[in-house]
């Protein structure tokens, strides 16, 4: 039963802000909430920065018009300066083909809207939920298939959190839920430890799963004031990182990994297919060498989905399931990701 004492709403109505608004730094905030608020969100500096010739510019200023440029530091310390085909840059500059209308590339490509029976939870598969617990992200990444999701209109209130908290409550079959955004981690470890605390008071839910990019952008994030909500939650808890690149997974992203699973979280990565990125049987071994170093076990490797924007990023089904099946030839099962299509209204994910 939810106990409804003054600081739980407070707290309640701290998460219904943060679904409404972009992370900002109060004073005293913890290292990671000061590299959220400090992330570059200028095209023009980011091409300054990596010193890149103007003519990057013309297509970053539009592409940055359609979803706004946001890299963190710590993202930023990992790009070869100069190159324009580094494969971190590719994700995070905007490129003028961003503007191009492509047939069978539209806004929602999952159709995630006909899919949420209250404000900020999706319910399409059986047994699991997703509860967007944050529209913010410490980086927009040039493919994402939520890249016109309207969050302002998935922001619950607080008299909807409480409308979703019962909603889980009375529906016995779901046993999971995943935390998703935006980056659920960008949400503040009040919040949080508020929201997981009341999953934890619903007795059929059994496995807390938490869909996050931000430990590979911004290591920082996995402290100890995190680690504490996490570490100590009743549920069984899984993490699923996005990494694309073996290139993104420095030693401070091993280190935040290792302290993960020193708080009991089983640890996956999902990454997307992606022209450019890792369209490569090299850059997909060395991706998944690279996450078992780090202790983590490659899941799901996505084919894009067809979000408007994003279609310069497309590998065509045959040549994905080409490169996977070299793949396969090169590493053990175990470090074999599962190809695999979102596919709107499917049961599960579908393989390819
Ligand atoms: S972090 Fe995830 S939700 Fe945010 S822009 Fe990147 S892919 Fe999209």
């Amino acid at each position: 039963m939810i106990t409804r004492s003054p600081a739980n709403v407070q707290i309640a109505s701290d998460l219904a802000s943060s679904l409404a608004s972009s992370p900002s730094s109060p004073p005293g905030a913890p290292a990671w909430q000061r590299q959220l608020a400090n992330v570059v969100r200028d095209p023009v500096e980011l091409c300054r920065r990596l010193g890149l010739d103007d003519d990057a510019l013309p297509g970053a200023r539009d592409g940055h018009a359609l979803f706004e440029v946001r890299v963190p530091e710590a993202y930023l310390t990992r790009i070869q300066p100069g190159d324009p085909t580094d494969p971190l840059l590719r994700q995070v500059l905007p490129l003028v083909a961003e503007t191009d209308a492509v047939d069978g590339f539209v806004a929602d490509p999952l159709e995630e809207t006909d899919h949420t029976p209250r404000r900020g939870l999706i319910h399409k598969y059986a047994g699991r939920v997703l509860l967007i617990a944050s529209p913010a992200c410490a980086i927009n990444c040039r493919y994402c298939f939520r890249r016109h999701f309207p969050y302002q209109e998935n922001s619950p209130s607080r008299a909807q959190w409480q409308e979703t908290l019962d909603y889980l409550r009375e529906d016995t079959s779901i046993h999971e839920v995943i935390l998703s955004g935006g980056d659920p981690l960008a949400a503040s470890d009040r919040q949080l430890a508020w929201l997981v605390a009341r999953l934890e008071e619903i007795p059929h839910l059994k496995r807390l799963r938490i869909h996050t990019r931000l430990p590979v952008v911004i290591p920082a994030r996995i402290d100890e004031a995190l680690l504490e909500w996490l570490g100590s939650s009743r549920l069984q808890k899984v993490v699923v990182l996005h990494s694309n690149h073996a290139q993104e997974i420095d030693a401070e992203v091993v280190a935040a990994c290792a302290r993960l699973k020193d708080a009991g979280v089983t640890l996956l990565n999902q990454s997307v297919l992606l022209r450019g990125v890792n369209d490569s049987v090299a850059a997909l071994a060395a991706l998944s060498e690279r996450l078992f170093e780090a202790g983590v076990l490659p899941y799901y490797l996505h084919v894009l989905d067809p979000v408007s924007g994003a279609a310069h990023f497309d590998v065509p089904d045959e040549e994905a399931r080409h490169l996977v099946e070299t793949l396969r030839d090169q590493l053990p099962g175990f470090l074999m990701p599962r190809l695999v299509r979102e596919v709107p209204g499917a049961a599960s994910k579908t393989p390819l």
